[in-house]
């Protein structure tokens, strides 16, 4: 098998997702310092409208079978092992996100290749590949190298820049077909997330609550706040679980990946589950009674106090240079 470089193309309802180009960024960087082609694969029955769209790759291979819509993780990889080898594929990447978890592990079990999980940063080495993977909720990043360049890749969502895989190009188009077995497992329907709600992942300020601001009543002086600066509220999974907060607001493990300018962690602990959440926030600024919580070994300004007073505080203070 020669040691071309496959992405699996991730689309959700129609629209391809932002993973997608994260991959072919680097892939596409990764396959010129190899010397070798880059390849995308597109699943489903709404695949071939999107190849067009994949131009970072020099060749889109699309099976276009309804079956592949919202499949199993199985199903998937069985499906994508054909195309692997029809593309001559030593190399696969695919999203660590809710869609595609699952495929690589079954993947790398039907390729016999090794299979990295959650990797954050890739590079070549000579012919090998050196991959970042991130243990532990990102409080331990580990290097792993595939000396012969093969191996199946999760890619942790966010780790790249998805405009580094955008291209105006055309990429070549090549249908593959795969008899694909009925799943055991059947996708039912989409259920929308609540309305009129705000999406925190598109927001500039996030002003975090945890489980130190106590009691729901005090959610509003956080809210207060986030509307003085211009942002919104979101929380760690105690203060969604105790329904202070709908579950859209959730940053972490369970909840949403987070990068805004400002991430303002109120009575936050900084539990591994909540830090790989919000960790590419691009200033954090933590409020904790605590010296020892866990928040401040990552945070970039650290404030010993009690958020309660130090929320309403802020507040003014911000309303009074607003004028
Ligand atoms: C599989 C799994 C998935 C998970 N997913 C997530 C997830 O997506 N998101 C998530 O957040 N968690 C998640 N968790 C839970 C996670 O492990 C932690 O339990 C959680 O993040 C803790 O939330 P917290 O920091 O608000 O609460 P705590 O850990 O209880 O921390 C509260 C903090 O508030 C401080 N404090 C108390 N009073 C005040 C005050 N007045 N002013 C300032 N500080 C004060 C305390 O010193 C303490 O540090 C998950 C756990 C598991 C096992």
């Amino acid at each position: 098998m020669a040691n071309t470089i496959l992405i699996l193309a991730e689309q959700l309802r129609g629209s391809l997702s932002d993973i997608t180009f994260e991959m072919l960024g680097e892939g596409r960087k990764l396959a010129n310092a190899l010397g070798v082609p880059l390849y995308a694969a597109l699943l489903g029955s709404e695949a071939a409208s999107l190849a067009a769209k994949l131009g970072a790759a020099d060749k889109v291979f699309v099976v276009d079978n309804a079956s592949l819509n919202m499949a199993p993780a199985n199903t998937t990889a069985a499906a994508l092992k054909a195309v692997m080898d029809q593309a001559q594929a030593g190399l696969v990447l695919i999203g660590g996100t809710n869609v595609s978890m699952g495929v690589g592990a079954v993947l790398s079990a039907k390729a016999n290749l090794p299979f990295v999980n959650y990797c954050r940063a890739i590079r070549a080495d000579g012919g090998a590949v050196v991959l970042t993977s991130q243990l532990f909720g990102g409080k331990i990043l580990t290097d792993v190298k595939l000396t012969d360049g093969k191996g199946i890749v999760s890619v942790y969502p966010g780790a790249f820049q998805a405009d580094a895989g955008k291209s105006d190009k055309t990429p070549a188009i090549e249908k593959v077909e795969v008899s694909v077995e009925a799943p055991k497992v059947t996708f039912k329907k989409y259920i929308e997330p609540e309305t009129g709600d705000v999406d925190i992942t598109k927001q500039n300020v996030l002003i975090a609550v945890g489980r130190g601001i106590q009691d729901k009543g005090n959610v509003e002086l956080a809210e207060e706040l986030a509307a003085t600066l211009g942002g919104a509220v979101c929380a760690s999974r105690p203060v969604i679980d105790q329904g202070w907060l709908p579950l859209s607001r959730q940053v972490g493990k369970s909840g949403m990946t987070v990068k805004p300018r400002l991430y303002l962690a109120l009575g936050i602990s900084g539990a591994p589950e909540h830090w790989e959440g919000m960790q590419g926030s691009q200033c954090i600024v933590a409020v904790n009674t605590d010296p020892k919580a866990p928040i401040f070994d990552g945070a970039h300004y650290g404030i010993v106090g009690d958020a309660l007073e130090f929320i309403p505080l802020l507040t003014d203070k911000v309303k009074a240079r607003k004028g």
